[in-house]
């Protein structure tokens, strides 16, 4: 992070930390990371959308006030998630930091403290197996699943397990993201020439999220030849993704088969005793005992997703050290709240639409609701507003509120060219049928 924004920040925690009770600023204000600051608007990330409406809600005005404060002007705050942090804004994050070791394998994620449950036992078992002999059987594990279920652990921990024991073994773990912005950097600064030898000089190789790669037509074509210069020479490579190789259908047919050559394993959401199980773990690590029935009542109200498990564990932790309360049920309930909302069916609404389609298209949301108009980020929106009129019957002039048009005319014709393509099949017709799929059995 760039060292007047950390400054800036900095302040603005110092005049926060007056003003809230310490266990709101414990739950709310201190997981928020400062992203980028421009001459009028200070835009700030959170980990959840529930943790974004919270801050927009009730804090973003005392950040105002703090900004207003330190700097002596008015800025703007917008609050993002992790996810829609637009590209231009991961670059510049990117352009800031190390070029090389800017992702380190964070040491905490380890075998030793990733529970086995029978969703992620196979996952598990393939990832020891890569660990105990690289590039030996199962070469590439691919490990696939939904959001917070232990992908980025698994793979982290097989980089800290072959770092132990072969300590000569070069190990690199990158999101695909980052990948993909070091490829674009080294093709406008001419240094292919560097980054291949970068990519090709390793012995295992731990690509996090690939599914961001699709798409994009330069990346899969040199991610392509790097696995391929990688295989060859027998280094190891391990692949997460958020879906099978086989349900990326953007992706290029050689990548895809290649993406099962080797093992492909899915980890599935944890069961009733795994999520106990991980409550106990992670509560012993932190010197914390809970008793069986708060456990319970949280492994049945957060079912789906570790990451909020332990997101409601911390919150309770916080509550008890901070408040000195102690951990009963009345105080777990209190946790959960907000959590248990995201595991509840989600209502339809334009946001919900409009996040079906990013995800489909792979752009963000900010994108979709941009003035940008590169064509993918066109067609997503055109697919999106198109959507909000078929699905939940907005009229035009509404559409173009929810989506800063000042014209609502934008609108009408982006709703009749999206029913031009869809009528002539094709590409826009699969992605309309599957979005209304989506969005039906939300
Ligand atoms: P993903 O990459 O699949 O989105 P992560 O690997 O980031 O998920 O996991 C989210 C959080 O849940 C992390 O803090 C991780 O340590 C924890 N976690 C996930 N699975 C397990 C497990 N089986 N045992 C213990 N902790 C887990
Ligand atoms: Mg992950």
């Amino acid at each position: 992070m760039n060292q007047a924004l950390l400054e800036l920040w900095t302040n603005v925690l110092i005049y926060l930390e007056d003003k809230i009770t310490p266990v709101g600023y414990e739950a709310w204000i201190k997981n928020i990371k400062p992203v980028n600051i421009t001459t009028e608007e200070l835009t700030l990330s959170v980990d959840t959308l529930i943790m974004k409406s919270m801050i927009e809600q009730r804090y973003a005005e005392l950040i105002k006030e703090a900004l207003l404060e330190t700097k002596q002007k008015v800025y703007q705050v917008r609050v993002i998630t992790q996810e829609e942090i637009p590209a231009e804004e991961t670059e510049k994050i990117m352009q800031e930091k190390e070029p090389i070791e800017n992702e380190t394998i964070l040491s905490k994620f380890t075998f030793d403290n990733f529970v086995i449950g029978s969703g992620n036992r196979f996952a598990h078992a393939a990832a020891l197996a890569v660990s105990n002999e690289p590039a030996t059987a199962h070469n590439p594990l691919f490990l696939y699943g939904g959001v917070g279920l232990g992908k980025t652990h698994l793979m982290m921990a097989i980089g800290n397990y072959i770092k132990k024991n072969n300590p000569s073994m070069k190990v690199m773990y990158i999101s695909a993201e980052n990948f993909t912005t070091e490829l674009v950097e080294a093709l406008r600064d001419n240094r292919m020439k560097e980054f291949r030898s970068k990519f090709r000089n390793i012995d295992v190789f731990l690509v996090d999220d690939i599914q961001f790669i699709e798409k994009k037509g330069k990346t899969e074509e040199e991610f392509f030849h790097t696995f391929d210069a990688l295989h060859q020479s027998n280094k190891q490579i391990v692949l997460t993704c958020d879906c099978a190789p086989e349900e990326m259908h953007d992706l290029e047919d050689r990548l895809k088969s290649r993406f099962s050559w080797g093992i492909v394993a899915k980890i599935d959401p944890p069961d009733y005793e795994t999520r106990i199980a991980i409550l106990k773990k992670k509560a012993a690590m932190k010197n914390i005992t809970i008793s069986d029935e708060v456990l319970f009542f949280i492994a049945e109200n957060i079912s789906n997703n570790i990451r909020e498990l332990e997101g409601v564990l911390n919150r309770i932790i916080s509550y008890h050290s901070l408040l000195n309360q102690n951990i009963t049920l009345e105080l777990a309930k209190e946790a959960v709240k907000g959590f248990e909302k995201n595991n509840q069916k989600k209502e339809v609404n334009p946001a919900f639409i409009i996040d079906c389609c990013s995800r489909y298209f792979r752009v963000t949301n900010d994108g979709i609701l941009s003035q940008k108009r590169n064509k993918e980020l066109v067609v997503a929106r055109h697919v999106a507003m198109y959507l909000c009129r078929e699905e939940l019957g907005l009229s035009h002039p509404k559409i173009a509120k929810l989506f800063n048009r000042k014209d609502h005319s934008t609108v009408i014709h982006a709703c009749q060219s999206v029913k031009e393509s869809y009528d002539e099949g094709g590409v826009i017709h699969f992605a309309v049928d599957a979005l209304k799929k989506d969005i039906e059995q939300k």
